[in-house]
């Protein structure tokens, strides 16, 4: 008997089906092979399969979605008009835009014509180019229902329906609008649901919306974010924040970070401090004009911005590859959110830092985020900015070592990657400038068991 040695060939972009024009684009991009969630949902979705994928941001979904959008526009529709074909709803005017601009870059070999249709945008300019004709149209559940509902969108002729962060959209209380907009569009067509979680609200509006949907489970929240480093420092108020904050900024590996707030009130009053304090900084969340949104993003995009302060909402959805940080100010309420966020670093392969504060009070948030990523979050200090609260710890039996593997398609990660010297969960050990920290005295555990 002969043994058979099985051997896995790298999966290309040729491989999968897509048009010459569409993989010339993709080369343009600099992309050498799919990512996993590329490589698993385009074959699939040119095959004309309803998907449901649960994949997280930073993981090349919108390729994923995009390049079968755009397979599907190589043949050209039976009836001629002025209706969008590829309709995809995202969440945020932010991620919007990003998605507009993926398909431009993928679909810049064709001619495509690409709208977004976004609240915040004027509608006699909105009106205007809907009234000129769009293959694919980009679209905020609000604005889109609006738009419909005043007769501006045929949908007659759509084909691909794709649902972009549908969690999210539910999150956002989008779900009636959402109900509202699928109720309208053609039975026939695909739909390609992308989610960071599959939760039990997801399911139900998958199971109404799409036909016999594979399940594609690639990068979920619980996907290690190898190529993320995360921190945690235990805070003691705002004051011992900001000199955290303002002693991680001035680190040499700081080149552009993002920073959460929970409020939109103290994003605008931090973002303001730091500039008092000499950082190029600035403030985005969701009471800010388009205009003065995308002007930040701009800056950020361009490196004229160094310090991002933003809400969730507003974050979600920026694709910038400069940030080396993600800094957690407040804590998230929602574990999905810590996901969401700690993914606007480390883009593209790359590696980056997270950093959350932590005060006494957030050890259930703490709790939360561990168990939804499955990892430890490492306790961290700096020296001479030691916390003087009693930090909360686990027992130490939940205290496990992270594993290391490998980012979806980048380098291996440095982070919980399997560097060297013992690596602690959010247990009450700490570690000092990269070197583990002698072990805190025994406490007892505030966490449930
Ligand atoms: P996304 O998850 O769609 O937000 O994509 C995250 C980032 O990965 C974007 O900057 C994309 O341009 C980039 N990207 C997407 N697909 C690939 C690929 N196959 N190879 C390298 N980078 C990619």
């Amino acid at each position: 008997m002969t043994a058979v040695s099985e051997v896995v060939l790298p999966i290309t972009f040729e491989s999968l089906g897509l048009a010459a024009p569409i993989l010339e684009a993709i080369k343009a991009a600099g992309y050498t092979e799919p990512t996993p969630v590329q490589a698993r949902a385009v074959p699939e979705a040119i095959k004309g399969r309803d998907l449901l994928v649960s994949s997280q941001t930073g993981s090349g979904k919108t390729a994923a979605f995009m390049l079968p959008a755009l397979q599907k526009l190589m043949v050209q529709h039976e009836t001629p008009g002025r209706g969008p074909r590829i309709l995809v709803l995202t969440p945020t005017r932010e991620l919007a835009v990003q998605v507009t601009k993926a398909a431009d870059t993928y679909g810049r070999n064709m001619r495509v014509k690409t709208l977004s249709v976004v609240g915040g945008m004027p509608y006699p300019l909105q009106n205007r180019m809907l009234k000129n004709g769009v293959d694919i149209l980009v679209a905020t559940p609000g604005r889109m229902l609006d738009q419909m509902n005043s007769g501006r969108i045929d949908l007659s002729r759509l084909q691909f329906l794709v649902l972009d962060e549908a969690d999210r959209m539910l999150d956002m209380g989008f779900k009636d609008d959402l109900e509202a907009i699928l109720a309208k569009v053609p039975k026939t067509r695909q739909t390609m649901l992308f989610s960071a979680t599959i939760e039990p609200s997801i399911v139900r509006l998958a199971s109404s919306f799409l036909h016999d949907p594979l399940r594609i489970a690639v990068d979920t929240a619980q996907t290690r974010h190898v190529n993320i480093e995360q921190r945690l420092h235990f805070a003691d108020d705002m004051g011992h924040k900001n000199r955290l904050l303002e002693s991680i900024l001035g680190q040499p590996d700081m080149l552009q970070a993002i920073v959460f707030t929970s409020t939109k009130r103290h994003a605008d009053q931090l973002a303001q401090d730091l500039h008092g304090k000499g950082h190029s900084a600035a403030a985005m969340h969701g009471d800010m004009h388009q205009g003065a949104r995308n002007r930040t993003l701009q800056a950020l995009r361009r490196g004229g911005l160094k310090v991002l302060v933003a809400t969730d909402v507003a974050a979600r959805g920026i694709d910038v590859q400069g940030i080396s940080h993600v800094i957690n100010y407040d804590l998230p309420m929602q574990a999905e959110d810590y996901v969401h966020r700690i993914g606007r670093t480390g883009r593209a392969g790359r590696n980056g830092i997270a950093i959350s504060f932590a005060s006494s009070r957030d050890s259930h948030l703490v709790r939360d985020i561990e168990r939804l990523t499955t990892q430890k979050i490492e306790v961290s200090v700096i020296e001479g900015l030691e916390p003087k609260m009693r930090t909360f710890s686990k027992p130490a039996t939940r205290n496990t070592r992270p594993g290391g593997g490998k980012s979806s398609y980048g380098k291996p990660g440095g982070g919980n990657s399997g560097a060297p010297g013992r690596r602690e969960g959010f247990s009450g050990y700490a570690k000092r400038d990269g070197r583990p920290a002698a072990r805190s005295p025994a406490r007892t555990s505030p966490y449930p068991k």
